[in-house]
């Protein structure tokens, strides 16, 4: 196949140069078109993971397994599955570190609506080419495995971190789909292996839960356990976190991939809300429920809900503080839940260690 070339016949062709119009439009990548099902090495390799109890509490994934063999699952008679690309800012970790970090995916608006409104633009766009076709969008809202499905059209290869790698894209992508009974393929030549004599985000990784085979150990990952898991932190957990308040970066920002990538804009959703950012730990603490959910509205960050996040905020002040003041206003916070009640603790114990030494 030659380069990001359309297999097949004319309405093919002109399906894939609409996709790519109208893809470019919305700020998106036409990450090419994959058959319905999925490749059994993938679902054997994912069972094992799952088998090892590295999906932690994300019990969703057991139960979706059966559901990724095949794209029809979601959509009776589906034959194509659609992909598409929406690159974020990776600004760094250049903010205050006072304020704790809040991964660089979700400072802007929250992805999920984002991708889905664009994706039913391109359904809108499309169905005129395929009358009587049924089209179902999805960004992480359906069974579908979809790194291996943008791996299949050769869009880019799975990292060591896990994460989808393309040459031009980097890493620093969402993923979404289109599920369609109309029959629509496109691919790209075969990448190379990206990560050959690399282990940079393996050293990086600072839950060490990069397992090196192309899949994380979830349980042991910062982004789990700050957005993922609603339970009591361990110690361990609790000081691997360090600043951290929402999600971790250091797999995207260690890979060279990210820093090569040829993303010369983003679509304004993106643009980071700076209330959140801009509060200190204190202040994000002491928000009230209100306050929580009118400055995460429209936000990814809302998902985790108003106590996880005050049990996110005390684990990072109990790895960062120095500040003796801070300790009342962690107890002001006790009695609301048991996993916080559990961090407010330990981060006051930590905090006054520090003070005294
Ligand atoms: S998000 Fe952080 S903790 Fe999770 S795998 Fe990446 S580097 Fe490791
Ligand atoms: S940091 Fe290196 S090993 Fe990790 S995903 Fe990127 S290229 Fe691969």
């Amino acid at each position: 196949m030659t380069e990001n070339s359309c297999s097949g016949n004319n309405l093919n062709a002109a399906a894939c140069e609409l996709l790519e119009r109208e893809s470019e439009r919305l700020g998106l990548v036409f990450a090419g078109a994959a058959g319905e099902e999925t490749d059994r090495n993938f679902l054997s390799e994912y069972g094992r993971w799952l088998d090892e109890g590295c999906a932690g509490e994300m019990g969703y994934l057991r139960e979706h397994f059966p559901l990724l063999r095949n794209a029809s699952s979601v959509l009776p008679g589906a034959v194509s599955v659609l992909l598409f690309a929406l690159p974020w800012p990776l600004p760094g970790l250049e903010y205050p570190a006072g304020n704790g970090f809040i991964s660089s995916y979700a400072r802007g608006r929250d992805y999920h609506k984002v991708m889905r409104s664009k994706l039913r633009d391109i359904i809108r766009s499309l169905s005129p080419l395929y009358p009587g076709a049924s089209f179902r969008a999805a960004a992480d809202s359906a069974p579908v495995p979809e790194v291996e499905k943008a791996a299949e059209t050769n869009f880019g290869r799975r990292g060591r971190s896990s994460l989808l790698i393309s040459e031009r894209q980097g890493s620093a992508f969402f993923l979404g789909e289109i599920i369609t009974d109309a029959f629509i393929r496109k691919s790209f030549p075969e990448p190379a292996d990206p990560c050959r004599g690399c282990d940079r985000c393996l050293r990086r990784c600072p839950g060490h839960a990069i397992r090196g085979d192309g899949f994380i150990d979830a349980r042991k990952c910062l982004s789990y356990l700050t957005i993922e898991f609603h339970g009591t932190f361990t110690d361990a957990e609790s000081s691997s976190i360090g600043g951290r308040v929402y999600g971790c970066d250091e797999c995207l920002l260690s890979c060279p991939w990210n820093r090569r990538r040829k993303v010369s804009s983003f679509v304004s959703d993106f643009k980071e809300r700076g209330a959140l950012l801009t509060l200190t730990l204190r202040e994000k603490l002491l928000l009230s429920e209100e306050e929580f959910l009118t400055l995460t509205e429209g936000s990814a960050i809302r998902r985790i809900g108003w106590l996880q996040w005050l049990r996110n905020t005390a684990c990072a002040m109990g790895n960062i503080s120095r500040d003796p003041e801070d300790i009342p206003a962690l107890k002001s916070r006790l009695g609301l839940s048991v996993p916080l009640d559990a961090e407010i603790r330990r981060a006051s114990a930590k905090i006054a260690a520090r003070a005294g030494s």
